[in-house]
């Protein structure tokens, strides 16, 4: 099954409103709306519908970075996937590694997947983040972390739903870093990824799930890390705050995927 490729852009807590419409403007008038490629943007939550409002007639989807667990109710200073929906968002980043480790410490597994369960049911388009930290790869965990997080983190899911789903392989110890996966390091995680996305849906449900990689992709970076097979697309922070830099970024990925008949449609 061709998989389109798929780029986005997490601003975290960067930008102010009148930057975040410059950035938002700059790339709506710079991406083609044929270009084979989804583009989202996750700005600040303050900054959506500035964003929402530059994009506007644009084909670059809204994201956000990240919702609560609740639906509605006193939950002080939180944000229910239905808001998100409200104001014009397709996608939410549950899971990310800032939010697991620092952010929210007490965010596991269980509390990413009750997210991710009513983020899907609201209508959101979920980015899963998983990854290891520089530890657990230099034991050998890589993988067994990878199974943990994508088995929790999509329990109770239906294949019907799998769909709506992208996972974003970041390790941990590229995030931020400057430090990159290798080449081969991106797809031996990417195909281990699939492989038991199979076993927990089934082998159509799979292949049509995007994987994305992050974790300081750039321009320098991006056609190297985007070559797998099972690399569809990248989730990038530092470089997405630069329009030319994500623009080059996107042009990488589908110079790869026009290279690579089958990965991209
Ligand atoms: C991220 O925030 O998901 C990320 C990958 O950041 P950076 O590209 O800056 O490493």
């Amino acid at each position: 099954m061709a998989r389109k490729l798929f780029i986005a852009g997490n601003w975290k807590m960067n930008l102010s409103a009148e930057q975040c419409t410059a950035l938002a403007s700059e790339l709506a008038g710079s991406v083609g709306s044929d270009w084979p490629v989804e583009v989202a943007l996750c700005p600040p939550c303050v900054y959506l519908s500035v964003v929402r409002a530059a994009l506007d007639g644009s084909a670059i989807r809204l994201g956000a970075q990240n919702v609560y667990c609740e639906s509605n109710g006193a939950f002080t200073g939180q944000i229910s996937p239905g808001m998100l929906v409200d104001i014009g968002c397709d996608y939410v980043i549950i899971g990310h590694s800032e939010t697991r480790h620092t952010i929210e410490p007490d965010e596991d597994d269980a509390l990413i997947n009750r997210k991710l369960l009513l983020a899907l049911d609201a209508g959101l388009n979920v980015i899963l983040c998983i990854g290891e930290t520089l530890d657990q790869r230099e034991q050998a965990q890589t993988d067994s972390v990878l199974d943990t997080q994508l088995t929790a983190g999509l329990a109770n899911l239906q294949p019907a739903s799998a769909e709506t789903i992208t996972i974003a392989y970041e390790p941990v110890w590229a995030i931020g870093t400057g430090q990159t996966a290798t080449t081969d390091q991106a797809q031996q995680a990417h195909a281990f990824v699939r492989a038991r996305l199979a076993e927990l849906f089934d082998p159509v449900a799979a292949n049509g799930i995007r994987i994305q990689y992050g974790g300081s992709v750039k321009p320098t970076n991006a056609a190297e890390l985007l070559a797998g097979p099972d690399v569809d697309g990248a989730l990038v922070g530092g470089a997405s705050l630069k329009a030319d830099d994500f623009l080059e970024i996107i042009k990488a990925g589908l110079q790869n995927a026009s290279q690579t008949s089958g990965t991209a449609v």
